[in-house]
């Protein structure tokens, strides 16, 4: 299987159900390059001592989202370093750091990446076929260049 860059955000209410979703997808999971918010990949880390755990991710630990985490994220989505986003967002509380989690979820969105908010979305994500098909590519939607080279006066 073709390695994937998985970038993982949870909110503190939701991180107990990245987590899980984590250990559901251990094995899976430790195939691909993984980048995650601070405290989400250290959480994340800890799986690794837990008793007869198969998860062998490597986790790349940004800053903490709400201390511009969220924003390196974002930025690596532009850059097209990041293939899949999964962002549990807390959807019962706004955040302090509202304007980057917006930020964050237009850029995967508008750079066409595969990105879950739920659980049951990412396990469809990550066992996608696709994943293995090395056709397969992620196609940068053509309104990105036409806004680089849009004509002004
Ligand atoms: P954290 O950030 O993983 O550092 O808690 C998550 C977020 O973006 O709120």
């Amino acid at each position: 299987m073709k390695s994937f860059n998985i970038a993982l955000v949870a909110h503190d209410g939701r991180k107990e159900e990245l987590l899980a979703w984590v250990r559901f997808n251990a094995a899976t999971l430790s195939k691909h390059n993984l980048y995650a918010t601070g405290t989400t990949g250290r959480l994340i880390e800890e799986i690794k001592i837990e008793k007869d755990t198969p998860f062998r991710g490597k986790v790349t630990r940004l800053l903490s989202g709400p201390l511009g985490g969220d924003q390196q994220i974002g930025a690596m989505i532009a850059e097209r370093k990041i293939d899949m986003l999964i962002f549990f967002c807390d959807n019962l509380i706004v955040q302090g750091h509202q304007n980057d989690v917006s930020a964050l979820t237009r850029l995967a969105a508008l750079y066409n990446i595969a990105f879950a908010t739920n659980r049951t979305t990412a396990d469809m994500l990550l066992t996608s076929t696709l994943l293995d098909d090395p056709d397969y590519t992620i196609r940068i939607p053509e309104c990105i260049s036409n806004y680089a080279n849009r004509k002004l006066k």
